[in-house]
């Protein structure tokens, strides 16, 4: 069997590690992508499946950490949403934070190192063609192939009932003691802090119809000069120093092509606000799907759509309730978080709901979530 992961930002090189250690061996992996196009720059913090699948090129926290800027991530921390919590992960297990620019330079020597079947090509893809019995690149051929290449700048957003569409990203260069990742309500959406060990990464999420940049800048400037519990971020506010993401919330309409031999993962493939870390957690669940496509011939699709709906609910749910602030943005996001939730019926739908979606423990979840958005608050 021969695979191509076209692209190598952290969806192709997840997919290159999933798709090594869980194929047989006999499998051969080429994965195909152009050094001079850079990978996205964000999604820093990451679910447990991803320190998992580094572990499977022998990533030892304790040893490997620096080559990524990495630091553990034991949940999440809500600030503002409706009170104060905290989100950890079930006992014995951890995400991490770390640096995406860093991620190939460690993932790619050691897969060639662990598996002889694994290949890397430097390229430009200009189409992937699955239309007859092998796929085609170039003058190459495969069974399979996975687009991973990021954003496809013609795919248009689904229209769905995600709230945020712009982010502004800045680095404070004051590290940080937290081992968990910030989500902080503010009054026009909410912002990301993510500790990495040499620096804090701040994204400020806001809805560009209903917020503008000046105010945006004006809402980042109040809450770094009130600090976040004690730690002040150090930032240059150079114009150079704060990125700018323009985002439509998306899925891509099926996992796979008509011919089930080509598969997407990534932005490619999905593309929701990121709270908790639903992209890189998803991207996980995908390649297992994709893997029981290729060896069992399981329907890749019909899970792919339980995947898409769940994240959305999920995501939903954080805003069902609103959060500290009486503002437009908020009572726009709360009702329609309430409409779809009440729509899919799953209005009565407390955090159990999400244990199914990411397999986790019901302990996961601690009271303070259960007594925030549950409907037994009446909130
Ligand atoms: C502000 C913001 C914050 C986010 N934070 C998080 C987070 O904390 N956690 C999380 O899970 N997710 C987060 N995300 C989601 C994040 O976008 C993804 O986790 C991540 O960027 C996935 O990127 P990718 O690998 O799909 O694409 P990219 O990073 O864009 O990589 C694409 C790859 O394809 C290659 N390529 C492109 N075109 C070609 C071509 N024609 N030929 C050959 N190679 C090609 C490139 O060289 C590159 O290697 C965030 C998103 C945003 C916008």
């Amino acid at each position: 069997m021969k695979i191509a992961i076209v692209g190598a930002g952290t969806a192709g090189l997840l997919t290159a590690l999933d798709l090594c250690y869980g194929l047989p061996d006999e499998a051969e992996i080429e994965l195909i992508h152009d050094p001079d196009i850079a990978p996205l720059g964000v999604g820093e913090a990451t679910l447990y499946n991803f320190p998992a699948s580094l572990g499977t090129i022998e990533y030892s926290h304790a040893e490997n950490r620096h080559d990524l800027d990495a630091t553990a991530k034991f949940g999440v921390r809500f600030k503002n949403w409706k009170g104060d919590g905290f989100v950890p992960f079930f006992a014995g297990s951890h995400g991490i934070h770390f640096n995406t620019n860093e991620l190939a330079a460690f993932v790619i020597p050691r897969l060639k190192k662990l598996y002889p079947n694994f290949t890397e090509l430097h390229g430009t893809v200009h189409g992937i063609n699955g239309d007859g019995k092998e796929v085609i690149i170039g003058n190459r051929w495969y069974n399979y192939a996975i687009d991973c290449r990021g954003f496809n700048r013609t795919q248009r957003g689904n229209e769905l009932p995600i709230h945020v569409n712009r982010a502004i990203v800045f680095d404070s260069m004051e590290p940080s003691p937290w081992d968990y990742s910030y989500h902080i309500a503010h009054k026009n959406g909410w912002m990301f802090g993510i500790p990495l060990s040499n620096r804090v990464s701040f994204g400020y999420l806001f809805n560009e119809q209903i917020t503008t940049e000046q105010e945006a800048f004006a809402d980042i400037q109040r809450i770094v000069d009130e600090g976040i519990d004690g730690y002040k971020p150090r930032y240059s506010s150079r114009p150079g120093n704060f990125r700018h993401y323009n985002f439509e919330s998306y899925h891509a309409p099926s996992i796979c092509n008509r011919n089930g031999n080509v598969f997407v993962n990534g932005n490619r493939a999905l593309f929701f606000e990121p709270l908790q870390s639903t992209s890189i957690g998803a991207y996980g669940f995908i390649n297992n799907i994709i893997m029981d496509a290729m060896c069992q011939g399981i329907d890749p699709n019909p899970r792919f759509r339980k995947l898409v709906e769940e994240c959305i609910m999920f995501i939903n749910l954080h805003y069902r309730n609103g959060s500290d602030y009486d503002t437009p943005f908020w009572k726009y996001a709360s009702m329609r978080s309430q409409d779809l939730l009440f729509k899919y019926d799953l209005h009565n739908y407390n955090w159990e709901y999400m244990i199914d979606t990411f397999q986790m423990k019901e302990r996961m979840y601690s009271n303070f979530l259960y007594n925030c958005w549950s409907n037994e608050k009446g909130n």
